[in-house]
């Protein structure tokens, strides 16, 4: 198998590159909020082809020909710059790609060119205390009122919403109906009279996890995507697109990399970590996940480079449940390598994400923040449901979970 890319995309490749030499801002723009430099520094990436490429001119995109290779070459190169690309937020990463298959043509001018350039900010109303994995069973009610519906109840783990302009959410329309078909899919402006945003704290200390309660909200009836009771099918793509963006082959080699330097830096018993059989034997393993789903995820690319979709769709079921496992066991290694070191818990703000970087307490919390991946989106044990029965045809759970 060649894993090399063609000339083409190599060159494609350093366009990337030389666009992202603009990443920081500097001078007068250096001294914006973050939020205008990101908002900013999208909106030339849009102009200049590589930020949301696959999304429509008219709608205020890159308007590019779908091309796998490039979509991963981008990603991988804003990943590696630290710069703001696509899968940043819920808005352009999850949003937009249902708005594109489900929305009206007034929904996707209204909120498409906004929430790409990130200056309208979403967030994801699906879980409800008792409804996860069985995401179906939800009971948060949208009453139907002439020309509106009335919202009451709540969600919960609602990643985002105080910083939120907008939720893209699922409520039950028809109660009496099965549970799947009274779902209804709506757009909610979180400026609404009646809807309360309560923090709650995460392990790590930080704030990003919120419930939401809705007192008789209301929306108009063409906030509604899709049509009414037909929401879980519109729920099932924004959620497929929420996989594949926590699957993350180049975050999974950046990481173990960093664990391979931790590694070489840590003493045991007066040498370094790296020259003890034991850690090379694990990190050897480990490897092997890695290199695994780097070759998954080329596999995916060649299916989809020749149009074979269905043979892509079991590396793409599996991406993220391998994505995320394989995390854990790199965080794992590095924890156990700190020993005591490892007790000490971060401060919040001194924290980076995952482990680029890693110092002992960024390691610390990229071990408690690999937890999250695994869980959202579909917990680790419904992608295995999953991939047995939708993958490999095994018998269904007979349990009720859908996600
Ligand atoms: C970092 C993070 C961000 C999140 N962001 C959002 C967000 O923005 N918006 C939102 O709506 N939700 C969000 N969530 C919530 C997430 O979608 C749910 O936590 C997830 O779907 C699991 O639901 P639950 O927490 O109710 O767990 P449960 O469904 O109660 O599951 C508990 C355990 O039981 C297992 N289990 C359940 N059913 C089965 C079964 N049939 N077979 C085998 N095992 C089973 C699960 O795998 C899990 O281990 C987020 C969660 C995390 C961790």
């Amino acid at each position: 198998m060649d894993l090399e890319y063609t000339e083409e995309y190599k060159q494609y490749r350093e366009q990337v590159r030389d666009f992202l030499e603009g990443w920081p801002l500097q001078g007068e723009e250096a001294n914006l909020s973050e939020d205008e430099q990101a908002a900013l520094f999208r909106e030339r990436g849009i102009r200049a082809g590589f930020v949301c490429r696959n999304v429509p001119a008219e709608y205020g995109g890159a308007g590019q020909a779908p091309d796998a290779l490039k979509d991963a070459i981008v990603r991988d190169e804003f990943y590696a710059a630290g710069a703001p690309g696509d899968s940043i937020s819920q808005g352009a990463g999850l949003l937009v790609p249902t708005l594109l298959d489900f929305g009206t043509d007034a929904q996707k001018k209204r909120f498409i060119p906004l929430a790409i350039s990130d200056r309208e900010r979403w967030c994801q109303g699906y879980s409800e205390p008792g409804s996860g994995s069985d995401l179906a069973s939800l009971q948060c009610r949208a009453r139907r009122d002439g020309d509106d519906y009335l919202l009451s109840g709540q969600k919960i783990w609602t990643s985002n919403a105080r910083e939120a302009d907008w939720m893209f959410g699922l409520f039950r329309t028809d109660p009496d109906a099965s549970k799947h078909a009274g779902i209804t899919y709506l757009l909610v402006d979180m400026k609404s009279p009646g809807i309360e945003v309560r923090p709650l704290k995460g392990m790590t200390g930080g704030m990003e996890f919120n419930e939401v309660f809705f007192d008789e909200v209301r929306v108009p009836s063409e906030n509604i995507v899709g049509r009414e009771g037909e929401g879980w099918a519109v729920s099932r793509a924004t959620l497929i697109h929420e996989r594949n963006l926590i699957a993350s082959p180049t975050m999974m080699r950046d990481t173990f990399n960093d664990l391979v330097d931790l590694a070489r830096r840590t003493i045991i018993d007066g040498r370094p970590a790296l020259e003890d059989l034991g850690v090379r034997r694990r990190l050897v393993e480990i490897e092997g996940y890695v290199r695994t789903g780097e070759t998954s995820n080329m596999l995916q690319f060649t299916a989809s480079v020749r149009g074979e979709p269905l043979k892509a769709m079991r590396p793409m079921m599996m991406a993220k449940l391998y994505s995320t496992d394989t995390m854990q066991r790199i965080v794992r290694c590095a924890y156990d390598l700190l020993g005591a070191e490892a007790m000490y818990s971060p401060a919040p703000e001194d924290v980076a994400g995952w482990a680029r970087n890693a110092t002992s307490t960024g390691w610390v919390e990229a071990y408690m923040f690999s937890l999250g991946p695994a869980i959202a989106g579909g917990a680790s044990n419904i992608q295995l449901n999953i991939i047995g029965e939708r993958g490999y045809g095994l018998p269904r759970d007979p349990r009720p979970p859908e996600a």
